[in-house]
């Protein structure tokens, strides 16, 4: 543990106890027949995860393959604009796109080591899928995803890329035909096959222990970021922040500076269009606790405890759940939680293509916009934001709105 100053409790540091809870939230709320398989995993997660040997496969796997360490680049033009000193962890430039590689990898690879026969997972906007299909074969192993039926209208370019990585991609009408009705047919399908069968879940949500697992492997961002950033400019940043889907490219900034109580951090939900419900996705800002995919946490609920539809332009964050650990940072001040709009998050996105000469993913560009408000509260400040993803998969949606014109 790094010396601070200050007592860290194991609460604070993110260690969760061993029912799996974080504070109040988190825990295991799964059908009785699928307890061996998941106490199956959490011994595979404490016996291999820290092991040498799988660090070692890991971290060349990561380097080799997927390309990290990710370039830590400064952002001069947002800088100037904002008022600030905005610095971009390029998850945009791991392999394909995002920083879902981190954690497809890593699972991958644990599940080989658990002698599993097939792998299966859900996506939304299908870069989770896109993933864990590369991951797959790129260690022989088949992939089964389940993906919405609306998911799979809106997102066609990375069905195509599923289906060219050898992934059968299977489509969900049930429920609200999105994500979380993708999630309730992969643990079906694992509930039916709890022996041979691998569940790669993508984010930092579901039953203990993955949004354990999914946060140690995705850490790996705010380690690198955390010593890029003081190796390049001597000091540790004012501000760290990311956009909150599930909640795993923010955990995984977040870890690695919970313990420094001089750094911010600030996680960006999706404020959609409005504040009434299916407008939004802003589960931490407006839900309460309650139980959604194995684990309590905040959700979007109406006051019968049904889940609420959601909206937001980026299909990653379109999501009524959040990852058990954000409840408990929200609820602990560590963290805070803000939203944005789906046009702040356009106008952002479009700042960031035109002075900097990248195009984010919609997603990321909550966390561009959420930079954007708080640089104007703090002018000078120095902002380490997550870019968790490239926006190719998005030009369609951009060019359906205002032909990709979005300085006004
Ligand atoms: C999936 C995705 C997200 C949202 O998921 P988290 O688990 O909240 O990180 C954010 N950005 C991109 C680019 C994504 O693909």
């Amino acid at each position: 543990m790094r010396q601070t100053g200050h007592e860290i409790s194991a609460e604070r540091l993110g260690m969760p106890d061993t029912n799996g809870r974080f504070g109040e939230f988190g825990g295991r709320f799964v059908p009785e027949i699928l307890m061996p398989a998941i106490a199956h995993l959490e011994d595979g997660v404490r016996r291999i995860l820290p092991s040498d040997d799988f660090t070692q496969e890991l971290q060349r796997e990561l380097r080799e393959w997927a390309g990290r360490p990710t370039a830590l680049t400064l952002a001069p033009g947002l800088g100037r604009q904002w008022g600030a000193e905005v610095w971009l962890k390029r998850e945009d430039l791991a392999h394909t796109g995002a920083h879902k590689i981190n954690n497809a990898v890593g699972q991958v690879l644990l599940a080989r080591r658990l002698q599993a026969k097939r792998i299966v997972a859900e996506t939304g906007a299908g870069q989770h899928g896109v993933a864990t299909a590369a991951a797959c074969a790129r260690a022989g192993l088949p992939c089964t995803v389940y993906m919405g039926s609306v998911d799979i209208r809106r997102q066609a370019p990375n069905v195509a890329r599923m289906k060219m990585f050898g992934a059968e991609v299977i489509a969900v009408d049930s429920g609200d035909a999105t994500l979380r009705a993708a999630i309730d047919e992969a643990m079906r399908d694992w509930v039916c096959n709890p022996v041979d069968t691998y569940y790669l879940l993508g984010s930092v949500v579901g039953p203990h222990p993955y949004p354990y697992l999914v946060r140690e492997l995705q850490s790996v961002i705010g380690r690198e970021a955390r010593r890029q950033l003081l190796e390049i400019s001597g000091a540790l940043p004012d501000i760290a922040v990311a956009c909150v889907g599930g909640g795993s490219n923010a955990i995984g900034l977040f870890h690695e500076f919970i313990a420094d109580e001089s750094v911010r951090l600030v996680g960006v939900e999706a404020g959609g269009t409005g504040s009434e419900p299916g407008e939004h996705a802003a589960t931490l800002a407006r839900g309460k606790p309650g139980v959604l995919h194995g684990c309590y946490s905040f959700l979007l609920q109406d006051g019968d405890g049904q889940v609420l539809e959601t909206h937001s332009v980026s299909a990653g964050l379109d999501y009524p759940g959040v990852g058990p650990e954000h409840s408990m940072l929200r609820n602990n001040g560590r963290v805070e939680y803000i939203t944005v709009s789906d046009r702040e998050a356009l106008q952002a996105l479009g700042e960031c293509c035109r002075s900097e000469g990248i195009l984010p993913a919609l997603e990321s560009a909550h966390a561009l916009a959420g930079a954007k408000r708080l640089a104007a509260e703090k002018p000078g400040a120095k902002i380490l934001l997550c870019l968790s993803g490239r926006g190719d998969k998005d030009l369609d949606t951009l060019m359906k709105i205002a032909d990709g014109d979005f300085s006004q």
